[in-house]
């Protein structure tokens, strides 16, 4: 088994020598050199060529089953394949809600054609997914979604409104949240996919302190949904819908790890500078950030156990919300520290010297770290009550 993993290994070396292009092996700069596919992509060199050539193996998904586009590759050759990449500097070929979302619940609730119809299409970057899930009253409390679908006979009537949509004017499809049943709260809601350019479906994009506008309102206006559409049982989405919230979380506590802290000591040495005897001349920022590295060290190996017992099914339902909650507090800490190092420099916010302000606009970015796929308190009210079990909680 052993051998058999490094032959794997090997292999895998070999193929991502011979087909990463090179610029997918560059560092990811800005917002431009994440390919998120869809009907209506805008490519950077080796983008497509990259993408093709990983959905080809089945690597953009590389542990779901072969039958729906995926790799088929068991937990450990995934790590393999994840380790290599990392190891050769290569890009994600895709990110996509459709991956790390919507996929896994497609794969435990969908039915066979439904699997058939979307996953494929996921894997290979076709279509675009956003995430129709909050209301202008509906955030924290979601299950309190107005949105109604009503029942046409071949079809269901939806109307009502969504906020805080990422990408919603670039995606192609949504998954949405909507009310079959307004006598009962969890109960009444249910789990609908549909083409966003379905006649009815309009968005404006929401402009955001960081200068970009990723997310938007949208609005149905008597969007006729075909029933064959309704993931899971009628009225039973709320289920649905907290699988793939758990799928959200894990996702989104990646940032933790992200990019290791390599950048953040290299501001920190160029701003700041050394010590004769090769330490961090500031001895604030020095502690702060020997800190931070012990933190980021042991939540990169409590993120390697949680992968191990999810991909085994032994986590504990409720461990997406504390990695949630403890990767988005690194990532934030860690753009609070390359601010304090980098100083009013980082803070510059047009010019081609900063990249157009691209570690100011990352550092605000992070400020919605705590909020977006539920906020830090509920991760903590979910903590005290489903895993502490503390009580009144
Ligand atoms: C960058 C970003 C991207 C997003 N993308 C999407 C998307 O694609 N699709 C989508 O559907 N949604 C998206 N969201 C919305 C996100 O899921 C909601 O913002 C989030 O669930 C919080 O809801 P809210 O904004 O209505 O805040 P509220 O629920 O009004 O909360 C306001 C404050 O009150 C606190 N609070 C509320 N209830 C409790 C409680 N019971 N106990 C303790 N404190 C409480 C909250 O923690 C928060 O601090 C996105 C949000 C962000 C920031």
């Amino acid at each position: 088994m052993t051998e058999d993993l490094e032959t794997f290994r090997a292999e895998t070396r070999a193929w991502l020598e011979a087909n990463c292009p090179p610029e997918m092996r560059q560092p990811v700069r800005s917002d431009k050199d994440i390919n998120w596919g869809g009907r209506n992509p805008v490519f950077q060199p080796g983008q497509k060529e990259w993408m093709d050539a990983m959905a080809g193996r089945g690597w953009t998904v590389p542990d779901w089953p072969q039958a729906y586009g995926g790799g088929g590759l068991s937990p450990a050759q995934t790590k393999i394949l994840r380790e290599e990449m990392r190891k050769l500097g290569c890009r994600n070929p895709l990110n996509s809600f459709g991956i790390s979302m919507l996929g896994p619940a497609l794969l435990k609730y969908g039915t066979e054609e439904q699997k058939r119809e979307h996953l494929p299409r996921i894997a290979r970057g076709e279509i675009r997914w956003c995430q129709g899930y909050s209301e202008p009253n509906a955030g924290s409390d979601l299950a309190g979604l107005a949105t109604s679908a009503e029942d046409k006979g071949d079809h269901f009537l939806v109307n009502g409104q969504k906020v805080w949509t990422s990408y919603a004017d670039k995606a192609d499809w949504i998954f949405c949240l909507v009310r079959t049943d307004k006598s009962t709260k969890q109960g009444g809601i249910s789990f609908l996919l549909f083409d966003m350019e379905t006649p009815g479906v309009s968005t404006r994009p929401i402009l955001l302190i960081s200068g970009y506008s990723p997310f938007c309102e949208t609005f149905f206006d008597d969007v006729k949904v075909p029933k064959g559409n309704l993931l899971g049982e009628l009225n039973k989405g709320w289920d649905v819908a907290k699988y793939l919230l758990g799928h959200e979380r894990e996702m989104i506590s990646g940032m933790g790890n992200e990019g290791g802290n390599k950048s953040l000591h290299a501001i920190a040495r160029d701003k700041v500078g050394l010590t004769e005897d090769g330490k961090l001349a500031d001895p604030l920022l020095r502690a702060q950030m020997a800190l931070f590295e012990v933190r980021t060290r042991a939540f990169g190996a409590m993120s390697e156990r949680f992968m191990d017992e999810l991909k085994a099914g032994r986590a504990h339902p409720a461990q997406p919300s504390m990695m949630k909650y403890y990767g988005t507090e690194l990532n934030k800490t860690r753009n609070e520290l390359m601010m304090a190092a980098g100083g009013s420099d980082l803070l510059e916010w047009e010019s081609d010297a900063s990249n157009g302000g691209a570690a100011a606009r990352a550092w605000l970015r992070t400020k919605a770290n705590s909020i977006e796929g539920g906020t830090s308190e509920i991760q903590l009210n979910i903590i005290a009550k489903r895993i502490l079990q503390l009580p009144g909680a």
